[in-house]
């Protein structure tokens, strides 16, 4: 199957475009300056249903909408747009500066997660939980589609600045020689996939030929089981990456995908099914990880349904995350509390091996924060949380609490319960 991208200069020859009326052209033609925005063949012909596409949730994960936007930022770019005399450069200006407001680094992922060699700041790596590290390979910092949700929407949106990415292996493997408590290599964009399997050996194989036994984990995070499964099937270059992946098995290391599913609806086609099967075969793990989304799987009964198929398929259910606080937040943004009742509704109806899946978790510039649900306590009802991951090691596993907050989206929205002014990890920064 040939791969056709369909993005804001072709999407109008899709046929099923004309049932779009005209009001949601314009949405999608304005608020495209400021997210992302790209679907593919694959994704229009197979998982959207066209008949009631304006609720259904694959439309809505790749064509952006107007409540993206906050309704000030959405007319000052339309306005803009209706203008005859307004240059290109005005628009991106505009675009540019609405962009910075969305928090485009949350979890200062910029000033806290770039690590250092001999005194320089390292491209394209990340570093914030002690045994994983990230590496951001440039050529791997594009998606087969753009979901309308993704907490990394920066890497598309062409400012350079805010940008993570890297086309060197040798500081990445002196990086990792020197730091033993490393046991992850996460490679992640972008989705490393859209790279041909050539480069991506290029960048895996000196880690391979560089020993490091401490490394015992190579990830790959990406969504092209979701968007593109040709990529194991059809391919021109299918082959060689399913050897690509056999060889890391060999090495002795772990292959683990992290994969991306966000609703049922992208496990169904056979296509699908047939590439899970093929990575499976080469010895690779599939882990599945999504977020909660709102109007996208914010119903127990889709995730319930989500993950039997991913354990059926051979997946392993790995993480539910809250909605980060950048981007389109305002669109799929669920409360915490809420969260919570939507994870616990999905889980006592899981069977044991899907119960893998932990959630919901929040990633904080603190670390991952579970909320582990409302707890009663005498006639009070508090937030219980708790760190699966954290900056500084010690803040994991410590249960602490905050006030009940039906409608707080983020950390930010609590407040920790007793009167007390900050949290514990706050206090010890
Ligand atoms: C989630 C995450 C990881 C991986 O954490 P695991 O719990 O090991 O999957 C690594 N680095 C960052 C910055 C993360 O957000």
């Amino acid at each position: 199957m040939k791969y056709k991208p369909y993005t804001l200069n072709n999407y109008k020859d899709l046929p099923p475009i004309s049932r779009l009326s005209e009001s949601q052209i314009r949405d999608i033609e304005v608020v495209t300056n400021v997210f992302p925005f790209r679907t593919n063949n694959y994704i229009v012909d197979n998982l959207i249903d066209w008949d009631n596409f304006s609720d259904d949730p694959v439309f809505l994960l790749n064509f952006p909408q107007r409540e993206m936007l906050s309704e000030e930022h959405y007319e000052e770019i339309a306005d803009l747009l209706n203008r005859a005399d307004v240059t290109k450069e005005r628009i991106v200006e505009t675009s540019n500066r609405i962009r910075m407001q969305l928090n485009p680094h949350p979890a200062g992922q910029m000033e806290y997660n770039t690590p250092t060699l001999d005194g320089a700041r390292l491209k394209g790596i990340q570093h914030k939980y002690k045994e994983t590290v990230l590496f951001f390979p440039s050529q791997g910092q594009l998606c087969n589609a753009f979901c309308t949700f993704c907490f990394r929407w920066p890497q598309f949106v062409g400012i350079n600045e805010l940008k993570i990415a890297s086309n060197e292996t040798a500081p990445l493997i002196e990086y990792l020689r020197r730091n033993k408590e490393v046991t992850d290599l996460l490679i992640t964009g972008g989705d490393p996939l859209t790279m041909t399997a050539n480069r991506l050996e290029g960048y895996i194989e000196p880690v391979l030929k560089a020993g490091l036994d401490h490394v015992i984990n190579i990830r790959i995070g990406t969504k092209v089981l979701a968007h593109w499964p040709y990529r194991f099937l059809t391919d021109n270059d299918s082959g060689q990456l399913l050897h690509l992946f056999r060889k890391i098995v060999r090495s002795g290391k772990q292959l683990a995908f992290m994969a991306h599913f966000n609703h049922p609806v992208e496990l169904t086609t056979n296509e699908v099914k047939e590439a899970i099967s093929k990575v499976r075969e080469t010895g690779a793990q599939i882990r599945a990880q999504a977020p909660l989304l709102r109007r996208i799987n914010d119903d127990f009964e889709i995730w319930v349904r989500m993950l039997k198929e991913q354990v059926r398929l051979g997946i392993v259910p790995y993480y539910m995350f809250v909605v980060r606080d950048t981007g389109a937040q305002r669109f799929f943004g669920i409360p915490l509390v809420r969260a919570w009742e939507i994870f616990r509704e999905m889980y006592m109806r899981l069977p044991g091996l899907a119960r893998t899946i932990r959630g919901p978790s929040m990633s904080t510039t603190y670390g991952k924060i579970h909320v582990l649900g409302v707890s009663e306590i005498g006639d009070r009802k508090l937030l219980s949380l708790q760190m699966i991951q954290a900056r500084n090691p010690e803040w994991v596993m410590r249960p602490f609490f905050a006030e009940y907050n039906e409608d707080a989206l983020w950390l930010e929205g609590l407040k920790p319960a007793f009167g007390v002014e900050k949290f514990f990890f706050e206090q010890n920064q």
